[in-house]
């Protein structure tokens, strides 16, 4: 069954506020993941520096259900 539509929050991986497709400011798909942010600097912060963001989220884990 798909629940595609169902409005899902996201982490904003720069600074770790829940950020859902409406609320995103900006987004950006990187290594074919899309990442939401809550601010276009958010954004900016992560496009110069990916790796830094990306590997500090995963020590806590991406929970999907
Ligand atoms: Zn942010």
């Amino acid at each position: 069954m798909k629940h595609q539509s169902n409005e899902r929050n996201f982490k904003d991986p720069v600074c770790g506020m829940e950020v859902s497709r409406i609320t995103a400011s900006d987004e950006l798909e990187y290594q074919g993941k899309i990442y939401y942010f809550c601010a276009t600097s958010c954004r900016e912060a992560f496009e110069s520096e990916p790796e830094k963001y990306i590997r500090h989220h995963r020590q806590h884990g991406i929970k999907q259900s």
